[in-house]
C-alpha cells in the first residue's frame, strides 16, 4: 500500500498529453543531446559496454515514449543481458532484490508487444516505485522492461518483432507445431498481426524469455499489455486474482505459442496478464495505485502470506532519482 501511495507522487496530476512522441513515433521532444552525460561510471569493460548500451537504449526510449525521460531510464540502472533483438538491439533487465530474505521470484514483462505504448510506460513506472524504497521488498523482482524493442522503436511502432512475428505466439508450447499455424489461419484469418512465425521459439527475443524463464524460474510471471481492459490469468487454480483496480478478471483462455498457454498451463506457473484499457494512454494515477495496491495483495496470497511481514530493513542510501517519468492521465479528453 505504501508503495501505491509513493507511485501516486510519482505522477503529475496536470499531465495530460498521449504517451507517444507523435502519432508516427516521430522524435520530437528530448533530444538526445538534451540529455545529460552518463555520471560515475568508471571501471570494468563489461561495465561500461553495459553503460554505452544503457545509454543508448534510454535515449531511444525517451525519444519514442513522452512518459520515460532520458534521466528516469538511466537511473533504472538497466543491464544488457547479452541477448539480443533482430535488429540487434540488446534486451535489457533490471533486477531488484530485497534487503531481506526473499519471498519468491516474480518476473515482470513489459513490452511483448511493440505497439502498446502504455505496457511500457506503466512497467517503468512500477520499476521506479519499487526503487525508491527498497526496505519495502519482500521479493526478488526481475523486470524485462522492453521485450520487443525492434517494435516498439519502430516508426510507426508495430505488434511484432522486426521479422514480423507475434512474440505472444512464439513460445513453444508442446502445441505450437501442431496448432499454432492453424490457429492462426482459422481463427485470426492470416492477419499478420497474429504471426506466430516458422517454428517454436524462432525468434531471438522469445528465445531469450524461454531461457530466462529456465534459469531464473520464477514463481509468479506479470506480464503488461493493452488495450483490453482486464485481467487474464493462466496457471494453478488457486491463485487467481478477480481483479485489479479496475480491470477485472476475465479469463480468455490461452493459445498456442502465448505466454499463458507455455509459463501458465505448461510449466505451471501463475501468469498474470494485465492489459490496460488504452495502449496510447496511461491509467490515471487513483487507478495506477489502486492496481498497484491489488497487485500487492495478490503477491502476498500468492507468496507465502505468513512470511511477508518479516523483513524489511531501513535504507538510507536511495540513489535512485524519484522526479523521472512523466506519466499522463487515461481519461480522453
Ligand atoms: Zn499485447
Amino acid at each position: 500500500m505504501v508503495r501505491a501511495l509513493v507511485l501516486a507522487a510519482l505522477l503529475p496530476a496536470a499531465a495530460t498529453a498521449t504517451i507517444a512522441h507523435a502519432s508516427g513515433g516521430q522524435e520530437t521532444a528530448v533530444p538526445a543531446a538534451a540529455a545529460p552525460a552518463p555520471t560515475g561510471e568508471r571501471g570494468k569493460t563489461t561495465h561500461k559496454t553495459g553503460t554505452q548500451a544503457s545509454t543508448r537504449f534510454c535515449r531511444a526510449l525517451a525519444r519514442k515514449l513522452r512518459t520515460v525521460s532520458y534521466s528516469g531510464c538511466r537511473a533504472l540502472s538497466l543491464a544488457p543481458v547479452g541477448a539480443r533483438s533482430v535488429q540487434g538491439r540488446p534486451l535489457m533487465i533490471r533486477r531488484l532484490d530485497p534487503t531481506g530474505p526473499s519471498h519468491g521470484r516474480i518476473l515482470f514483462i513489459g513490452g511483448i508487444h511493440g505497439d502498446e505504448w502504455a505496457a511500457v510506460s506503466l512497467t517503468y513506472l512500477w520499476l521506479h516505485a519499487l526503487l525508491r524504497h527498497p526496505d519495502q521488498l519482500h521479493h526478488q523482482w526481475l523486470f524485462v522492461p522492453v521485450a520487443n524493442p525492434d517494435g516498439l522503436l519502430r516508426r510507426p511502432s508495430r505488434r511484432t518483432n522486426a521479422h514480423g512475428v507475434d512474440l505472444n505466439r512464439n513460445f513453444p508450447s508442446p502445441d505450437w507445431r501442431q496448432l499454432a499455424h492453424s490457429w492462426w489461419t482459422r481463427y485470426k484469418r492470416r492477419n499478420p498481426r497474429y504471426y506466430p512465425g516458422p517454428a517454436p521459439a524462432s525468434e531471438p527475443e522469445t528465445r531469450y524469455l524461454v531461457q530466462l524463464i529456465h534459469d531464473w524460474q520464477p514463481d509468479v510471471i506479470i506480464s503488461l499489455h493493452a488495450p483490453y481492459n482486464l485481467l487474464d490469468y493462466d496457471g494453478p487454480e488457486h491463485a487467481v486474482p478477480q481483479k485489479l483496480g479496475r480491470l477485472r478478471l476475465r479469463q480468455l483462455g490461452t493459445y498456442p505459442g502465448s505466454l499463458g498457454r507455455y509459463a501458465g498451463e505448461y510449466l505451471k506457473i501463475p501468469v498474470l496478464t494485465i492489459e490496460l484499457r488504452s495502449a496510447a494512454r496511461m491509467p490515471g494515477k487513483r487507478e495506477i495505485a489502486a492496481m498497484q495496491a491489488d497487485l500487492d495483495r495478490w503477491i502476498a496470497r500468492t507468496l507465502h502470506p505468513p512470511l511477508a511481514k518479516a523483513v524489511g530493513h531501513p535504507h538510507k542510501n536511495d540513489k535512485m532519482n524519484p522526479t523521472t517519468l512523466t506519466a499522463e492521465r487515461s481519461e480522453a479528453p
